[in-house]
């Protein structure tokens, strides 16, 4: 099989952008796994289903037609023939994911599609358990960091485009709650063994796809 580039890092790290950029730039495929748990999360509440009913939230999720689109210039998203890629940023959908990624048949689901994907290789894999749990054999395997500071500027910018006080505490509790929630799914902090560590805090994003492209050299 060939290359398999695994890259976890916490929301605001800067991950997708910078996967999708090595993918390209690589002439791999891309997967972002946080769309998939945000696509299924979309699926069960269009199905009126409660998600903390995590038996039958579980039960269904294989169930989803889920169809990820694997060209890193032009990713997509859909459910049957729905195309989800806008609606699974809704912060309706942001607030719910954990419950979907917290839901243990629901995570086996969606890890086995993805290793399934890994198995295939010539891919750059994004999320939060890629280096540890969907591709531990990959041949490159990045933690991808940024301070809180840092992350909690990018967020701003990109949730309400500038970064004045406003924007930042309205950002903050934001980031506080969703690194509280994965924190029960993922230890994304520390990098496993054999995980190289890329801190992007002070790096543009060309550095930090240049730092990724060097690690995949070596
Ligand atoms: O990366 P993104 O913010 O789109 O991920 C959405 C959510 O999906 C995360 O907050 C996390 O709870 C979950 N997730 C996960 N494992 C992954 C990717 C995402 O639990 N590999």
């Amino acid at each position: 099989a060939g290359l398999v580039v695994a890259i976890d890092g916490p929301s605001g790290s800067g991950k997708s952008t910078v996967a999708r950029r090595v993918a390209a730039a690589l002439a791999l495929r891309y997967l972002d796994t946080g769309a998939m748990y945000r696509a299924v999360t979309w699926w069960l509440l269009e199905q009126g289903i409660d998600l903390r009913d995590t038996e039958l939230a579980g039960r269904l999720a294989p169930e989803i037609p889920l169809h990820m689109g694997l060209d890193p210039d032009e990713p997509t998203v859909r459910v049957g023939e729905t195309d989800v890629a806008a609606a699974i940023r809704e912060s309706r959908i942001s607030t719910a994911v954990s419950l979907v990624a917290t839901n243990l048949a629901a995570r086996a689901d969606l890890v086995a599609r993805q290793k399934a994907i890994a198995a295939d290789g010539d891919v750059v894999i994004e999320g939060r358990d890629i280096t540890t749990v969907v591709a531990p054999d990959a041949a490159v395997r990045v933690l991808l960091t940024a301070s809180e500071e840092t992350r909690l500027a990018r967020r701003a910018q990109e949730l309400y485009g500038n970064v004045d006080a406003t924007a930042l505490d309205a950002t903050r509790d934001q980031v506080a709650r969703r690194d509280a929630d994965d924190s029960t799914v993922a230890r994304f902090q520390e990098a496993a063994e054999g995980v190289d560590v890329v801190d992007s805090s002070r790096m543009t994003l060309d550095e930090t796809v240049s730092a990724v492209l060097e690690l995949v050299e070596k």
